[in-house]
């Protein structure tokens, strides 16, 4: 049972061939067994999933249907739950339980999904290997002494390991993306503004947007019907009617124009790794794609840019753990100052206090000029870029990532090298874009993904070429051993 996509298990439950409720226990009893080698979940909430599943049992009696209802998923531990530890991953909200719930949260409830658990995260969803939770490292299914990549690495972790079909995450420089190439899932980044952000902790807020993460673009699209849409409590939530996204997957894919950018190509990029994409660019030229060579001239100045506004977001954002009125205080503070001082250093971990002293310098008077601005123009740069290339293309290609999976704790004494991996993915953070990773191949043993942008709103053409692609390859099918 813990094989089956949620598309296998919305007709499985229409079908009455099981019980949300049996299959929810099934799945419990597989977390209970299999994720202390994994470290995937920071919460269960096995009370909160059977009583929603025997909810959705009981819905579907009465004769409703819905591809959710009844799905068992969970939630990356930022996405806020009531009355359920909403951590980050942090020592700093290892005592929050959130008060309400985020707007992606009530809204997969209200759809009949079954909430399994919280999920695993680098602390502020600050990294790209899972190594910085303060609950420690997530690891990953295809070998467990290698990273699942992060920040939403214990989503991407448990789902890859079949201890449920699919979870939440967010991305906010890669964390959807880059944790489905190094586990072999399919992860979707919205178009910035396409799902709500409305309790969800924020890192990075202009960049910041949640997604679904799956094992296949079929499931991707059902997960994310039920998280998009306009929300008037989040303000930079776009007004727009959202498609029916499993009605695009059958889509032909004849005329297909599919740019693939030099620049992606570079020293820095796994010989091994390229071999993959152009086998999965061949791949779709059978289906009836044109491929053509675009150009991202200031792809280069990416992740300088992303790593002075990310940082210099989220200096502003943490603020408010100040040891006043969220999460951790320290013991017997002498003032005021001493509050606060001892309560960030010793509620931040050090990736996170790093991040906080790089933004509150870039933002400082003096500074601001110099590295904020410049980076902002950068951005604006990028954006330009992407645009004129949509002029020309329908979609752009090329790798995730630039590496497969590493060794537990190999970056760890060098956080440029781990920065680096980011290097295909903030463009589309940066530019607000849709983007999807879907699983193209091995290298030794560990999976590769390539990604797929495509122009604002373009959801459901990525999730087109991605189903097309699954349906005529079997990368995705592939189960890690021992799960
Ligand atoms: N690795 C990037 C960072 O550390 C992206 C993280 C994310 O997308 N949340 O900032």
């Amino acid at each position: 049972m813990h094989q089956l996509t949620l598309a296998e298990i919305a007709r499985g439950l229409a079908d009455k061939k099981f019980s949300s409720e049996e299959l929810t226990k099934v799945l419990l009893a597989r977390i209970a067994q299999l994720d202390p080698q994994l470290n995937s979940f920071i919460s269960l909430t096995e009370d909160l999933a059977l009583t929603q599943a025997k909810a959705a049992d009981a819905r579907r009696a009465n004769g409703e249907s819905g591809a959710l209802l009844g799905a068992p998923i969970a939630h990356k531990d930022l996405f806020c739950t009531q009355g359920i530890r909403t951590s980050c991953g942090s020592k700093m909200l290892d005592n929050f339980k959130a008060p309400y719930d985020a707007t992606v949260v009530a809204k997969l409830a209200a759809a009949g999904a079954v909430t399994l658990g919280k999920t695993n995260m680098d602390e502020f969803a600050m990294g790209s290997a899972n190594e910085s939770s303060y609950y420690g490292a997530v690891k990953n299914p295809w070998n467990l002494e290698y990273v699942p990549g992060g920040s939403s690495g214990g989503s991407a972790a448990a789902v890859a390991a079949r201890l449920l079909p699919a979870a939440t995450g967010t991305d906010t420089g890669g964390s959807i993306r880059q944790p489905a190439a190094l586990t072999n899932l399919t992860g979707l980044k919205p178009t910035y503004g396409r799902v709500s952000r409305w309790g969800m902790i924020a890192y990075a807020s202009s960049l910041d947007q949640g997604g679904p993460l799956a094992r296949t673009a079929e499931d991707c699209a059902i997960l994310l019907q039920g998280m998009a849409g306009f929300d008037p409590n989040d303000s930079t939530s776009i007004d727009e009617p959202v498609p029916d996204y499993s009605a695009s997957l059958n889509g032909s894919l004849q005329g297909l124009r599919i740019g693939v950018p030099k620049e992606y190509f570079g020293a820095g990029l796994d010989p091994r790794i390229a071999d993959l994409i152009h086998n999965s660019v061949k791949e779709l030229e059978k289906l009836g794609a044109v491929v053509k060579e675009i150009s991202l001239p200031n792809m280069q100045h990416a992740i300088p840019a992303y790593y002075v506004i990310a940082p210099a977001e989220a200096s502003s954002n943490l603020s408010r753990f100040d040891g006043v009125r969220f999460g951790y205080r320290c013991e017997n503070p002498v003032n005021l100052m001493d509050l606060y001082k001892r309560s960030r250093g010793e509620g931040f971990g050090p990736e996170v206090q790093r991040r906080i002293m790089v933004g509150a310098y870039a933002l400082s008077a003096g500074y601001y000029d110099a590295y904020y601005l410049k980076a902002q123009k950068i951005r604006r740069l990028i954006k330009n870029d992407f645009m004129a290339a949509f002029n020309e293309v329908d979609i752009i290609l090329g790798p995730t990532t630039p590496n497969p999976a590493w060794k537990l704790g190999a970056k760890n004494s060098d956080p440029v090298a781990a920065y680096l991996e980011d290097v295909y993915t903030i463009t589309a953070n940066l530019a607000g874009l849709p983007g999807l990773s879907m699983p193209a191949g091995f290298v030794d043993g560990l999976p590769v993904g390539v990604q797929l942008l495509a122009p604002y709103f373009q959801e459901g053409r990525l999730l087109n070429v991605a189903h097309q692609y699954q349906l005529h390859t079997d990368w995705h099918t592939r189960t890690p051993t021992g799960f």
